[in-house]
């Protein structure tokens, strides 16, 4: 979806990029790599499908999947 630009569920091409809201400290929808405040905070970017309401979440910068191997894998 994110490099295809078209939804793999319906197959629409209305698909939104929701980017990581900065100001909102407490989303959700971040990984923590510390539980140090915002330095280990990676944002996770949506991309949501106008049409069907799929949606797809991805960490966009390779450093910042770094950071994630390096806490998890
Ligand atoms: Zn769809």
């Amino acid at each position: 979806m994110k490099t295809s630009g078209r939804c793999p569920k319906c197959g629409s091409k209305r698909v939104v990029r929701v980017p990581d809201q900065a100001r909102r400290h407490a989303s959700g929808n971040n990984i923590y790599v510390t539980t140090l405040t915002l330095a280990g905070k990676i944002p996770v970017i949506r991309y949501v499908c106008a049409d069907c309401g799929f949606v797809e979440e991805w960490v966009e910068t390779a450093a910042e999947r770094e950071k994630i191997r390096r806490a998890f894998g």
